[in-house]
């Protein structure tokens, strides 16, 4: 069965074919460097993350870009408002990104390119020309590059919008007077005073990238003109992933993107997330509250991408009960595990289950349904003596597994750097069949506040 993933375009369910056989090429958007990023935000990346790692371990090898949108509106009001230069402002919002990434154990992408990055703005300003020459786009008498919609056919595909009705009851704010059409968006956005210094040099005057051409010259730039998955949230679908359909088919003659993903929003508490409402949390906020990176992966990760995501704090006491049942499970398993030379996965639970729910549009849901399925019946047959080692070792093989997918392992306790050496010597002592010594040295470890176990595997050490 291949995987099956809902494609934004077609509105349908479709078989996932890549455009080179085993490669992936996945863009995603990501954050706006303003501020520190949402748990909604996070939900995006997550559900981005469980893709990824699902089409890794179907065998896919995935080349996947992130983007940081380092230059905007938000991004120059705030650097303009601290008084600092642009960089200077988003840099510690890249780094806290990048933190919460590790923190929420999201997979690092192979390219996080930067928006004001030369080279990147380089390749905006060709495609905005080339975009120009082919009569795609005009030059306002201010100096901005807007793109023309009614010249690509395609455009409001994605989205499901007819053109006229794009039209019909707008009124063209007194601001956009230099447009042709009032849909038509912004490439270029010549320079007024607001914002400072930050400019670029252009044929078009001094000026600065909008945010839909940034992330097309990113994609096409490292992906190429053919990608297989781009992804967002829901809220990205009109105009940004629009735009970038119009700007990167209309340059390159080539279909942009073969599948679009988007992820639903999420509420907080039944309400739309909202710093007036009390209920806007950052990934900070809930770990000051106690609240572990895992635990909030779990939440956020445990809903269906499609379906509406209610975050409570409900649902991360429920997170944090689910992990502990699946901790426990794998202890017990690992232990009986250690056990056997060979796996043998006749006559135990249905372990196909969880991968058969992936491939089904990422249906984690029912993934998740299934490892506790299998959980519940097998604690039920070791509780009867039922399972035997090398049963255990096939499902401790399912368990590295689903592992690669879900990354729930339990937080590794730091090992103190004395129980390390100890446990090193101990190593040493085992290879020279010096039983007395290994005994003596286990016996220290245990003084230290950890036991270790022999396993064929090696030394196993667990915080007793
Ligand atoms: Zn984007």
């Amino acid at each position: 069965m291949p995987i099956r993933l809902f494609n934004t375009y077609s509105r349908q369910v479709e078989d996932f074919v890549p455009l080179e056989e085993g490669q992936v090429r996945l863009y995603t958007c990501g954050p706006t460097v303003y501020n520190f990023a949402h748990i909604g935000n996070f939900r995006a990346y997550i559900f981005e993350d469980l893709l990824q790692r699902h089409l890794e371990f179907r065998g896919f090898r995935v080349q996947r870009v992130m983007n940081l949108t380092d230059v905007d509106d938000k991004t120059i009001r705030g650097c303009r408002a601290a008084g600092i230069p642009l960089a200077e402002f988003t840099q510690p919002f890249k780094t806290a990104f990048f933190e919460d990434l590790d923190t929420l154990r999201i997979k690092r992408a192979d390219h996080f390119p930067e928006a004001t990055a030369a080279d990147h703005i380089a390749r905006m300003i060709s495609m905005i020309s080339t975009l120009i020459e082919k009569g795609h786009a005009y030059r306002a008498e201010d100096g901005s590059v807007y793109f023309r919609i009614r010249s690509f056919p395609g455009y409001g595909k994605l989205a499901h919008i007819v053109l006229d009705e794009l039209q019909s009851g707008v009124r063209i704010s007194s601001d956009e007077y230099e447009k042709e059409n009032v849909g038509d968006f912004a490439l270029w956005k010549a320079w007024d005073a607001a914002d400072g210094d930050v400019w670029w040099e252009s044929p078009w005057g001094r000026g600065r990238p909008g945010w839909h051409i940034e992330c097309s010259a990113m994609a096409t730039g490292i992906l190429g003109p053919q990608i297989d998955i781009h992804c967002g949230g829901e809220d990205n679908i009109f105009p940004h992933h629009e735009a970038e359909i119009a700007q990167s088919e209309c340059v390159t003659g080539l279909r942009f993107s073969r599948y679009w993903l988007h992820c639903k929003h999420l509420q907080v508490e039944g309400t739309k997330m909202a710093k007036s409402a009390g209920n806007f949390f950052t990934l900070r906020d809930l770990l000051e509250k106690g609240w572990t990176g895992r635990e909030v992966r779990y939440a956020l990760l445990s809903v269906k991408y499609r379906e509406p995501l209610n975050f409570t704090i409900e649902g991360l006491s429920a997170a944090r009960s689910a992990l502990s049942r699946l901790d426990e499970w794998s202890r017990r398993i690992r232990e009986l595990s250690d056990k056997a030379e060979i796996a043998n996965a006749a006559n135990i639970a249905d372990l196909k289950k969880f991968r058969s729910a992936l491939d089904d549009d990422l249906n984690i849901s029912a993934a998740l349904a299934a490892v506790f399925d299998v959980i519940r019946e097998t604690n039920r047959q070791m509780d009867n003596n039922e399972i035997s080692p090398s049963q255990a070792r096939a499902l401790s093989e399912w368990l590295t597994g689903i592992q690669s997918i879900l990354a729930m392992e339990p937080e590794m306790e730091e090992i103190p750097t004395e129980v390390q050496s100890l446990l090193s010597l101990r190593a040493q002592a085992r290879t020279n069949k010096d039983w007395k010594a290994s005994d003596a040295l286990r016996d220290q470890i245990q003084a230290l506040g950890w036991t270790v176990k022999d396993s064929k595997d090696g030394q196993k050490l667990t915080k007793s």
